[in-house]
């Protein structure tokens, strides 16, 4: 399936080209074609499915389709209700990007920072509002925001946001909006409060689920060595010498360290190969035709390069440094085990990298089995402490005390804008 087969339009085509986004995601796939229809949309999907783009880019269309009607000043048409600001901007920046040529403005506004660069934005005219709901309700208390004109509604991450007590919040939000509008409720877990929820908000919805994505961890076969920093260059040559591991993936935070690993392979007669944003396109497609091709055994990317990739039969992913947002780790194993039936997926953990190593063994749910006799073994082979068995197998049960989600507080949704790639 392609974006251009769900029927968008060029200047959305445009942009997601731009962004190097090759097909949709489970989630876009489906929701699209409803929200097009116009259809209210229930959707039980969590961060990293690529929800926002699912619900984003049929809004920004049907703007653009209806701009005509839309004469004389800009009026807020699309309001979407997150619960933290984080998430606020990443929506905001993600209708940016997605509609960077369809001419439709947004803004977004958050409790905790001076109001007056809001209302003025507000007050420059915008067609989508981005919005936590305190400092909304705020705003239309104080004459700032009318939601007389809401065409789209988007209650996203609801859970979350009653959890954090914004339940009271969000009734005198939709209490405001015209009652015909199109609707959608985007939840990870449909708890009975947040089924009562959606039937206030939705007329008939079509569900949409997609299935978390820590599954992928399920199929790939997982792999840890605690290492220190100075010798996970020695670890992986021995292991790819060693272990003859073929066709590898191997993901480093920094672009430079993706270079600095190249000429130590290479050093070591090693055949490999770095993609990352700093090589031209060309560039990246000649590495990448050689890694395919076999010519090339072990191919070194950043995330956001490896975004872009799509290897059938990569054997072994090699999480050179541990990511510092736990769905990124699922990301890149799940590049693996895709056509074959099983993939390897190797990381190595200095000390500093423990912490990291916690929040992604609660995601997946899992303790990832160490190897404890290697050669470069840096004597400290304690595991974190045992994450506790959960029940729930949703995004929930990472929550921290205060009801918010410390993963997707710290790790926005969006980790290709919000990891700095240096
Ligand atoms: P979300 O679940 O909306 O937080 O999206 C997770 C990440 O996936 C974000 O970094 C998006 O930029 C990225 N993304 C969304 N859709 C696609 C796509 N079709 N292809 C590649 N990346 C995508």
């Amino acid at each position: 399936m392609t974006f251009k087969e769900l029927a968008l339009i060029d200047p959305i085509l445009r942009a997601l080209q731009d962004e190097g986004y090759t097909q949709p995601t489970p989630i876009q796939e489906q929701s699209i074609p409803i929200l097009l229809n116009g259809k209210d949309l229930l959707g039980c999907a969590q961060t990293g499915t690529g929800k926002t783009a699912a619900f984003a880019i049929p809004i920004l269309q049907k703007m653009y389709l209806d701009r005509h009607q839309n004469t004389g000043p800009r009026k807020i048409r699309a309001l979407v209700v997150t619960p933290t600001r984080e998430l606020a901007i990443q929506i905001s920046e993600s209708f940016s990007v997605y509609g960077k040529y369809t001419g439709i403005k947004n803004t977004v506004v958050f409790g905790g920072v001076n109001q007056n660069p809001q209302t003025t934005a507000l007050r420059h005219g915008i067609d989508v509002l981005i919005a936590t709901p305190g400092r909304l309700l705020d705003l239309m208390n104080q004459g700032f925001v009318s939601l007389k004109e809401i065409q789209y509604l988007v209650l996203d991450e609801a859970d979350r946001m009653l959890d954090m007590g914004f339940i009271h919040d969000i009734r005198k939000i939709i209490a405001k909006l015209p009652a015909k509008r199109q609707s959608l409720f985007f939840s990870a877990t449909m708890a009975p409060e947040i089924v009562a929820l959606s039937e206030k908000i939705l007329g008939r919805p079509e569900k949409v689920t997609v299935k978390p994505e820590q599954t992928t961890a399920e199929k790939v076969a997982q792999t840890l060595y605690f290492v220190s920093k100075k010798d996970k260059p020695k670890l992986l040559i021995h292991l790819l010498k060693k272990e003859s591991l073929d066709s590898t993936l191997v993901f480093t935070r920094t672009k430079h360290g993706a270079d600095k690993i190249v000429r130590i392979l290479s050093k070591a007669g090693i055949n490999a190969n770095a993609i990352h944003g700093n090589k031209s396109q060309n560039a990246r497609q000649k590495a990448l035709g050689d890694f395919k091709s076999g010519s090339t055994q072990v191919m070194i990317a950043t995330d956001i390069a490896a975004r872009g990739i799509d290897i059938d039969d990569l054997a072994t992913v090699v999480n050179y440094d541990i990511p510092n947002i736990p769905e990124t780790y699922v990301h890149r194993i799940g590049r693996t085990g895709r056509a074959s039936a099983s993939g390897i997926a190797i990381s190595f953990c200095d000390a500093e990298e423990k912490a990291y190593l916690k929040d992604i063994q609660k995601l997946i749910q899992q303790n990832i089995p160490a190897i404890k006799e290697h050669p470069y073994s840096d004597g400290c082979n304690d595991l974190p402490e045992p994450t506790e068995k959960q029940s729930n197998n949703s995004f929930k049960s990472t929550r921290n005390s205060q009801g918010g989600n410390k993963n997707a507080l710290r790790n926005p949704r969006n980790p290709r804008r919000s990891q700095k790639q240096v």
